[in-house]
């Protein structure tokens, strides 16, 4: 077969991989061409999978990057947010254990004068999605046409919905053939897998919620910066001012940890209620989105006078749920509790996010679904004090069959000793 360039497929994209496999680098034309002919289903799966293994071995330098990720951007169509009169501005999570942070955020920067397009995905593993968490609601719809995207922006000042079919439709394909692959974590593939699909997105700024630790895609600190770094570069070199905070993950976010479970908590945070460390990665987040947005505003103050909540009760309106119905709760609970008496030393995030997966609230294949109602509630996180028998973890489930893997995962999760540990700021540092 031959192909626009003038040459067949085959050899052409065997010497590229070659290229790439012994430390080479690829010319912007042939990664157009590459990323062009794979999203057509020209290239098959077995090349684009040699090449992604070489790119995890090899890397792509700053040039490479730049030219992979605007082949993915233009893979598909970019939405065009210029009618909005707001400054745009959104957030991207790299994804952790209890993160419910999007449900708040949106709500409280829009509340703020932002505003706020955040288009996601579902959730995949032991992280959550921020979709499967809102469609707990009943009504709520992920899927809105463009123009419905623009509606709820107008009407509520922030959208958080499905990412259509037709944005950045080459990181679709690529992502699921990393995931097969054993390709998922590598930093040029992860930074141009987020950011096309931010920038085809259209916003004007982005913020990038970066978790390190036991919970997160980056355990240590070195990954997470240099994943940061690449970013917030990336977006900087396709005209979005990007900044990145590198956050806490190495326990879960909060008490609550599955899908409807997470949005009770958001809904608390935003009625005053909300756990200490959720609250201050939600408000260093929000400051940062305003800061970007070129916004004076106070978010903790929008957060306590009922304007976030406000815009989060419009939002879900806007996109057909009801904010007001009661969320499905699971049909059996399970208790773990304390082997001690002391101070929960560590309660470990990935420990956790697999047991709420195996309870249901997670999903192994994109095509599974997911129960709303299960998940983990932590009683006592780390610095609480805690005696023999006191309920520290519960356990929720439609299928009680679940339990006893969900408590295997938790096997060892949460430790106690006579010492408080020291108390860690669950924001990190700033990049950008
Ligand atoms: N999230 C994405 O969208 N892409 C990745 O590669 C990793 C996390």
């Amino acid at each position: 077969m031959t192909y626009a360039r003038g040459v067949t497929a085959m050899p052409d994209t065997v010497e590229l991989i070659r290229a790439k496999r012994e430390g080479g680098r690829l010319a912007d034309d042939d990664i157009r061409w590459l990323i062009g002919s794979y999203t057509r289903g020209d290239i098959p799966d077995e090349q684009m999978s040699a090449l992604l293994m070489a790119i995890y071995f090899r890397g792509l330098d700053a040039a490479e990057l730049h030219a992979w990720t605007d082949a993915m951007i233009n893979s598909g169509e970019r939405l065009d947010l210029d009618g909005l009169t707001a400054p745009t501005v959104d957030k991207h999570s790299t994804g952790g254990v209890g993160d419910k942070v999007s449900l708040i955020l949106a709500p409280l920067v829009a509340s703020c004068g932002a505003a706020v397009p955040q288009l996601s995905g579902r959730g995949l593993g032991h992280t959550g999605g921020t979709l499967d968490k809102l469609e707990s609601i009943p009504g709520w719809r992920a899927s809105l046409s463009n123009a419905e995207i623009m509606t709820v922006l107008g009407e509520a000042g922030c959208v958080i919905c499905a990412a259509g079919a037709g944005l950045a439709p080459a990181d679709r394909r690529l992502y699921a053939l990393r995931d097969v692959t054993g390709t998922v974590e590598s930093i040029p593939l992860i930074a141009s897998s987020i950011m096309s699909k931010k920038i085809a997105e259209g916003t004007g700024s982005l913020v990038l919620d970066v978790k390190v630790g036991s919970g997160a895609f980056m355990r240590d600190l070195d990954s997470a910066r240099q994943l940061a770094r690449t970013m917030v570069d990336l977006g900087g070199a396709h005209g979005v001012r990007t900044s990145a905070l590198l956050t806490a993950m190495d326990t879960p976010l909060g008490h609550a940890v599955g899908n409807a479970v997470e949005v009770e908590e958001a809904v608390a945070t935003l009625g005053n209620q909300g756990p200490d460390d959720l609250v201050a990665v939600t408000l260093a987040l929000a400051t940062e989105m305003l800061r970007l947005a070129g916004l004076n505003a106070d978010p903790a103050a929008a957060l306590a006078d009922g304007r976030a909540m406000a815009a989060y009760r419009a939002m879900i309106k806007a996109q057909d749920g009801d904010p007001d119905a009661e969320l499905p709760q699971a049909r059996h609970r399970a208790l773990v509790t304390a082997g001690a008496d002391g101070f929960v030393t560590s309660l470990d995030a990935l420990a956790v996010g697999t047991a709420a997966w195996r309870l249901g609230a997670g999903r192994a294949r994109k095509e599974d679904p997911v129960s709303a109602a299960a998940g983990v509630i932590c009683l006592a996180k780390p610095g609480d004090a805690v005696t023999t028998g006191q309920t520290v973890l519960e356990l929720r489930t439609d299928d009680a069959g679940r339990l006893d893997r969900a408590r295997a995962a938790l096997d060892g999760a949460l430790t106690i000793g006579p010492e408080p540990p020291p108390r860690v700021d669950p924001v990190i540092e700033r990049i950008g």
